[in-house]
């Protein structure tokens, strides 16, 4: 399969790119991205048969006929061995009759970030070595992007990492788990601003010719970890398609019945990944996009305006879905209408702040998309009622059930465990305020014979290796520096 480019003015040849090199290089011109022209199709035979989700991850990566070795692929997706249950990444839960948990967050950092970036880290380390290259892999983090870059990078000795976080953006535990990093080949940056401004400071230096020569005199290779990566949004599509097959053959649903997924959305590449799943015959309805109280998602797949206008970032509980500009809506709208349209329509964004679909193209996209948003007083008391029940729903997830119909199957997507926000865990079920995080974690878990992974307990005690905390105008001078240091 041949990656092409989101954006092109009328008359331009498109562009086509291997997987391999988008990897390596996931920028493309006008600023746009890489995307899938086709995608595979998958049978409902294929579904049907029971597999491992190893095995069914690598017989559809088998499909994409990608440029990799199919052994690459393999070695990657045996990461998934060291996620809680070594026989399956994901745990799929039902909670009552037609709603379906699909957890993620299984992985070493607790957030769904890791079904994508383990494998993904393991791809681009054995590609850097076969290519004898190095290579610098920025991300720019909301809270759990930065701590699964990091982990997955932990021991490569091709690839160095530069993590830029905002310093008031994050939960403590998600900035433990990032400033604690070891490893001489990890730079953990946190930068006075919001996600949106640290995603910019990394776009800008993506496109930076001055900023890659000089990273080149030290023999790197400048490249990506955000969801603006097609690497990553290829094993995002994976779980969504293995949540349908694993329903249909444990005979939960019917050959007929399709199932509605709901995602909490930030960046969009979870919701993008259900989308694909979709077009490759996974029988999905509805994709229900889940948003905090910065709603602009909501109001773009009811309105078709996309608005930037007069919006101010807001600090919600679930941090990790604190964004405006979501970038991956860039792939959905190549898909759909083309990438003269996508052009036009981002460099609309671009100068004026907003985009506006047609009538036509907004019913378009309401064909596969609902949404809506919950404010911080739904998601708390979304938290306590699953309390209720004994389930112990983080702060992100808690979006998705404002967006339940009862008459459909429903099946939610779990991005994050609660251990990663238990101060909000703490105010929505008891009312209270934090004043040892670690002790309230404990003991709430004690009450909900739950369990805590060492890794976060442990956080409290380690020892903070990055203390940099730096204006948006000293990222570049930063980086430099430790480069050459
Ligand atoms: C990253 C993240 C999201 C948002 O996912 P996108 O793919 O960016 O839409 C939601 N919840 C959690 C916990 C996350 O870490």
């Amino acid at each position: 399969m041949i990656l092409t480019t989101t954006r092109l003015k009328q008359g331009d040849e498109a562009q086509c790119c291997k997987f391999s090199d988008a990897l390596l290089s996931p920028s493309s011109v006008y600023g746009g991205l890489f995307a899938p022209k086709d995608l595979p199709k998958i049978s409902s035979k294929f579904f049907k048969k029971e597999r491992s989700y190893e095995e069914f991850a690598l017989k559809v990566i088998e499909k994409f006929s990608f440029d990799l070795d199919i052994n690459s692929f393999k070695k990657a997706i045996k990461r998934y061995r060291n996620f809680d249950d070594e026989n399956s990444p994901i745990k799929i839960k039902k909670i009552s009759k037609n709603l379906y948990i699909n957890e993620l967050f299984h992985g070493p950092t607790r957030a769904f970030k890791d079904m994508a970036l383990q494998p993904f880290g393991k791809i681009l380390d054995e590609l850097a070595k076969d290519r004898f290259e190095k290579y610098l892999i920025m991300c720019a983090t909301s809270g759990d992007t930065g701590p699964a870059t990091l982990n997955t990078f932990e021991k490569s000795k091709n690839v160095k990492v530069v993590c830029l976080y905002p310093i008031d953006g994050t939960s403590e535990v998600q900035r433990l788990q990032m400033v604690t990093s070891k490893g001489k080949n990890l730079k953990v940056i946190g930068i006075k601003g919001n996600f949106d401004d640290a995603q910019r400071a990394l776009k800008t230096l993506l496109n930076d010719e001055d900023f890659k020569e000089q990273l080149l005199k030290e023999n790197l290779n400048l490249s990506a970890a955000n969801s603006v990566n097609f690497g990553r949004i290829l094993f995002q599509i994976l779980y969504h398609l293995y949540v349908y097959a694993y329903l249909l053959f444990s005979k939960k649903i019917k050959d007929d019945e399709s199932i509605d997924i709901i995602v909490p959305s930030g960046n969009f590449g979870n919701a993008l990944g259900a989308y694909y799943a979709k077009k490759m015959g996974a029988k999905i309805g509805m994709i229900k996009i889940a948003s905090n109280s910065n709603n602009i998602l909501t109001e773009f797949f009811n309105t078709g305006v996309y608005d930037l206008r007069n919006k101010k970032l807001i600090k919600t509980m679930s941090p990790a879905m604190d964004i405006l500009i979501s970038s991956n809506v860039e792939r959905l709208l190549f898909d759909k209408f083309g990438s003269v349209r996508t052009k036009e329509l981002m460099d609309s964004l671009n100068k004026n702040k907003f985009y506006e679909l047609s009538k036509d193209e907004l019913k378009e996209l309401q064909n596969d998309f609902m949404a809506d948003f919950c404010t911080d007083e739904e998601c708390a008391k979304f938290i306590k009622e699953c309390a209720k029940d004994s389930n112990l729903i983080d702060p992100h997830t808690a979006t998705c059930f404002k967006m339940v119909q009862k008459d459909k199957i429903n099946v939610i997507t779990s991005t994050a465990q609660w251990v990663k926000f238990t101060p909000s865990m703490i105010k929505a079920i008891k009312n209270e305020n934090i004043i040892d995080e670690k002790k309230q974690m404990i003991k709430l878990a004690k009450e909900f014979d739950a369990k805590i992974p060492k890794s976060i307990l442990t956080l409290f005690d380690d020892k903070i290796n990055h203390s940099d905390v730096v204006d948006q105008s000293e990222i570049k001078n930063t980086i430099i520096k430790w480069i050459k240091s």
